[in-house]
């Protein structure tokens, strides 16, 4: 292995900063005070401690190491890519000469068109990981293509930033999920809740942004060449914008009031405040089926949850993207492997709350006031940025050589940024 771990030493758990904790009256808490460098009143839940997804890994593996059998790509993927690409395709012509404000365009657009998009942001989300094929290049060319009926060029964009997500979960300044004080300050209210969820997909979009840049790579720009040239050919094949209009709506409206966006909340905002209850564990489920937690709980004094898994149908349309801890955990696993991972390892996934609906979601998302933008743990410390798409001799210094994607770290890897294989061992 030539992977070092350098640049990630503030990811532990730190004894001598934990006990400056002003909140160290519940002694399991880890909430820590803000930074003070925060513009506005921070309602963040601050802590050092580590994210929880690498420990379960570990444990995971030690208690069922045949878990690491199920890590690579999933040939099946590139199918599902090419044949959503296509019924998006022909939606786009068959609608070149129906208006926008038609509502045969809207309906499309709403029931097919942003199902279809929201499913290939996800296909986009797994190739990002390498687990279609298992040469690099191979999978940002695929990511490409799946890129198309997008309307606009993301894919070469988002790899970084949601690999960074991975390594660097909860710290801010470079986990791109996160909302902003500012955003939160702002948003914190139903109004702005509601503003929120309907025009999500621009925050996603915008807000990486100003948080920092990573390079721009020969892949960013094969992205953006073909996707602008298949938008002129298609526009001029069809002899109308309407096909590329129905693409831009579909990618909206794909993050927005859908179903299939409430997974954008579902995996990270945390629900633990909510007392009508709703995010119930698997465990609490099997043995009090109607369980509500009015009152206090025991878990109050606890750090929130920071990942929650759905295990609902929409899993279907969205590759499993719901088993979002065991993603976290075992990010080098294919999705049609997750529901094997969580059968295997059902000890680990069992006791932790989840969400049944993503509807449910959206709408306790806006509607109670308990929970909403603050709901979010944060890390002042720790992570770092991964997969920049630089290949070793361009790569900035401290930041290369490490990533969660499924090609083993070495000199096979495109970018050199797979897993430690002390890390995940696949
Ligand atoms: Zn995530
Ligand atoms: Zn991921």
């Amino acid at each position: 292995m030539t992977t070092v771990q350098t640049a990630s030493p503030h990811l532990r758990v730190s004894a001598a900063k934990s006990s400056s904790s002003p909140e160290s009256k519940q002694s399991s808490s880890t909430r820590i005070p803000p930074p003070e460098s925060s513009a506005v009143d921070d309602h963040f839940f601050w802590t050092y401690t580590e994210e929880p997804h690498r420990s379960r890994r570990q444990a995971i593996i030690k208690a069922h190491p045949e878990v690491t059998k199920l890590c690579g790509p999933e040939p099946l993927t590139k199918y599902v890519v090419f044949g959503v690409v296509v019924t998006q395709i022909t939606c786009a012509y068959l609608l070149r000469n129906t208006s926008i404000l038609d509502w045969r365009f809207l309906v499309t657009a709403y029931i097919i068109g942003a199902t279809a998009n929201q499913n290939l942001f996800l296909a986009i989300h797994e190739i990002s990981h390498n687990l279609a094929f298992r040469s690099p290049l191979a999978n940002r060319l695929l990511a490409i293509f799946a890129n198309l009926p997008i309307g606009l060029p993301y894919s070469a964009a988002f790899r970084p930033y949601h690999l960074t997500h991975h390594k660097s979960l909860g710290v801010t300044g470079l986990d791109t999920d996160l909302p902003t004080a500012v955003e939160a300050f702002f948003l914190d209210s139903l109004l702005g809740k509601t503003f929120f969820c309907t025009f999500q997909i621009l925050f996603y979009a915008v807000r990486p942004m100003f948080i920092y840049s990573p390079p721009f790579t020969s892949i960013h720009l094969l992205n953006l060449a073909v996707q602008l040239s298949f938008d002129y050919a298609l526009t001029q094949y069809a002899g109308s914008v309407q096909p590329l209009y129905y693409f831009i709506a579909s990618s909206f409206l794909a993050g927005s009031l859908h179903p299939c966006a409430g997974h954008f909340i579902a995996e990270h905002y945390f629900f633990s405040k909510v007392k009508t209850g709703g995010t119930e564990s698997l465990l609490e489920l099997k043995f009090k089926p109607q369980a509500k937690t009015e009152g206090p709980s025991v878990l109050d004094g606890l750090s929130p949850p920071e990942t929650y898994s759905y295990y609902g149908p929409l899993n279907i349309l969205t590759y499993n993207v719901g088993l979002h801890n065991e993603h976290h955990d075992f990010p080098a696993i294919p999705w049609t492997k997750l529901h094997k991972l969580h059968e295997i390892a059902k000890e680990f996934y069992e006791p932790l709350p989840c969400h049944r609906s993503w509807v449910w979601v959206i709408w306790t998302f806006i509607l109670d006031k308990d929970v909403g933008p603050w709901c979010r743990v944060k890390r002042a410390q720790g992570g770092r940025i991964v997969g920049g798409g630089s290949t070793g001799k361009n790569a900035p210094s401290g930041r290369g050589g490490e990533g969660i994607s499924a090609a083993s770290a070495g000199p096979s890897g495109e970018e050199g940024d797979g897993w430690k294989e002390s890390e995940i061992q696949c």
